[in-house]
């Protein structure tokens, strides 16, 4: 039977953000005793949670996350763990070619690095694994339609530049961070949904991400 599950982190002040990064804030704005109904007041930062980060991230009057095509963000991905690669701080080349066959153009690639086992402790945003600059523009040349992982980030920590989303950014394929709930998958291939707020001109968004395991 098909298994939807979700790789959301709730949105909360208690979110894990990437330093420097404001918590999101819930707080009241209507309520029931005063006007009758709840109602809240949402404000977080772009790029909080589970989000997609568009071209217009790293490049002004890119694409934004409101004009992404649907389609790289809804079909079959291509599930890759690679939790138990020799070198944790990094995603090499050679980590993803083990993968040549199945890695392919127009299709979805959802990267476990193992580290979101780690989220809620210090060790996920200083220890994030950098995708390596070879790795990516490996991706680049296999063309996929996007790349979901559960890393905050896919850069070096500490490194500035961002120069690793710019090789996938430059290349329209949007970045999708933060994923939970990696360790409930078991398929190598998953139908894959995420979902980013519409929200217009803007560079990212918290999405929803769900897949479905046959
Ligand atoms: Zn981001």
């Amino acid at each position: 039977m098909a298994k939807t599950i979700d790789l959301t982190y709730p949105l909360s002040a208690e979110t894990v953000m990437y330093p420097g990064l404001p918590h999101p804030e819930i707080v009241p704005y209507f309520t029931v005793e005063n006007e009758g109904a709840n109602v809240s007041r949402v404000s977080f930062v772009s790029h909080a949670g589970t989000h997609i980060d568009s071209p217009r991230h790293m490049f002004t009057g890119a694409r934004a996350v409101d004009e992404l095509s649907l389609s790289r963000l809804i079909g079959e991905a291509v599930v890759v763990d690679i939790s138990d690669r020799n070198d944790p701080a990094n995603i090499t080349l050679s980590d993803l070619q083990a993968y040549d066959e199945v890695i392919q153009s127009g299709g979805i690639l959802l990267l476990i690095t193992g580290i979101y086992r780690q989220y809620g402790t210090s060790a996920y945003n200083e220890n994030c694994p950098a995708l390596s600059f070879e790795a990516a523009r490996w991706l680049v040349e296999k063309q996929i339609a996007s790349y979901a992982t559960d890393a905050t980030s896919i850069e070096v920590p500490g490194s500035e530049g961002n120069p690793v989303h710019k090789i996938l950014l430059a290349d329209g394929i949007p970045i999708i961070e933060n994923l939970a709930n990696l360790n409930q998958i078991s398929a190598k291939r998953v139908r894959f949904i995420a979902l980013p707020l519409k929200l217009k001109d803007c560079d990212g968004a918290p999405c929803r991400v769900v897949v479905i395991q046959e």
